[in-house]
């Protein structure tokens, strides 16, 4: 009798604890739009009955709320775009390391933090797109290439504002040095064939319309415009694929410091590095899957494979400050 009283004691205790946890909720602060992260939180609610709550703005209130919110954190877990971005995130000191052999498994160590602060989960290219009306591709090779003689008054850019540009700049620093990452900047400045952007798809347009004949995108703005006008008279060319390959970013997610339910959290971040949330993730905004395992939708396989740089990621944020300072002297507006 005492024995099955202890018993009945233990399987309430476990039940207590299961159900605790089947009603822990996970809140995710992102900086991706409604569309492109709610399917997939609805389709971890649906296997797990976990809730996943969700607030959307742009990432810089977002990490200033985490950080104004301290230890009396609302939120479990920071989703946000571009190694710059998560690496300033870290830097503020708003993350925690989250340390998952799950995880690891999953996304390839250049696309992680080596202090496990966050993970990535879908990748773009950001690479050269060019006019098919002016453009053979045999006359493309690199992103350095489009800083020569033949390019000049046919490019076009994005502002240097943007974390994306920034990061690149960063990446080729670490490649080449500052001299000649400078230089390379010179180059492309001086080739511009008109002012720069406030966004890709604005960079898309002007080849498409024939203000430029050449630019540098993500790939997945490409996907966007490429669906809504099939005819559009613009490709996506991967550069230097005779040395360090493609320049790739992500979308990535970190646990923050105070999480208030940082075990849900982890089990969400596990499920979203698996095979079927890549591949809801990635393909609500036509992106790779960050885990090779996954493949990628048929629309994005269609723009063919490349070779991607395997310099870590986060060079994006170690150097950013360095990257900025480069562009400005180089009157990247
Ligand atoms: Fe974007």
């Amino acid at each position: 009798m005492a024995a099955c009283k202890r018993l009945l004691a233990a399987l309430a205790l476990c039940g207590g604890v299961a159900s605790a946890q089947a009603a822990e909720p996970v809140v995710v602060y992102s900086s991706r739009i409604d569309e492109l992260i709610k399917p997939v939180f609805d389709a971890y609610t649906q296997r797990t009955g976990v809730e996943v709550k969700f607030i959307t703005d742009k990432e810089a209130p977002l990490m200033q709320r985490i950080k104004a919110e301290g230890e009396n954190a609302k939120a479990d877990l920071l989703l946000t775009v571009d190694a710059g971005n998560l690496w300033q995130a870290e830097q503020m000191g708003i993350l925690q390391p989250l340390q998952s052999p799950v995880i690891d498994a999953n996304i390839p160590p250049q696309y992680r933090a080596a202090s496990h602060a966050w993970t990535g989960l879908s990748l773009r290219a950001r690479t050269i797109a060019y006019s098919t009306e002016r453009v053979k591709p045999q006359e493309l090779s690199t992103y350095e290439a489009l800083a020569d003689k033949p390019w000049e008054g046919r490019l076009c850019l994005r502002t240097a504002k943007k974390v994306y540009n920034q990061s690149l700049t960063a990446t080729l620093i670490e490649t080449h040095g500052a001299e000649q990452a400078e230089r390379v900047l010179k180059g492309w400045v001086n080739n511009l064939s008109t002012d720069v952007f406030s966004d890709d798809i604005a960079v898309l347009q002007a080849i498409a319309a024939g203000q430029c004949d050449v630019g540098i995108v993500n790939s997945y703005y490409y996907g966007r415009l490429h669906k809504d006008n099939p005819a559009l008279p613009v490709k996506l060319y991967w550069p230097n694929q005779q040395d360090r390959g493609v320049h790739v970013n992500l979308s990535g997610i970190g646990l923050t410091r105070y999480a208030p339910h940082p075990e849900a959290a982890k089990a969400l971040v596990e499920w979203m590095t698996g095979p079927e949330a890549q591949a809801i993730f990635a393909s609500v905004n036509q992106e790779f899957p960050a885990n090779p395992a996954v493949a990628p939708s048929a629309e994005v396989a269609s723009w063919g494979s490349f070779k991607a740089d395997t310099l870590p990621v986060e060079v994006a944020g170690k150097r950013q400050a360095e990257a900025i300072r480069m562009m400005d002297r180089a009157a990247w507006n």
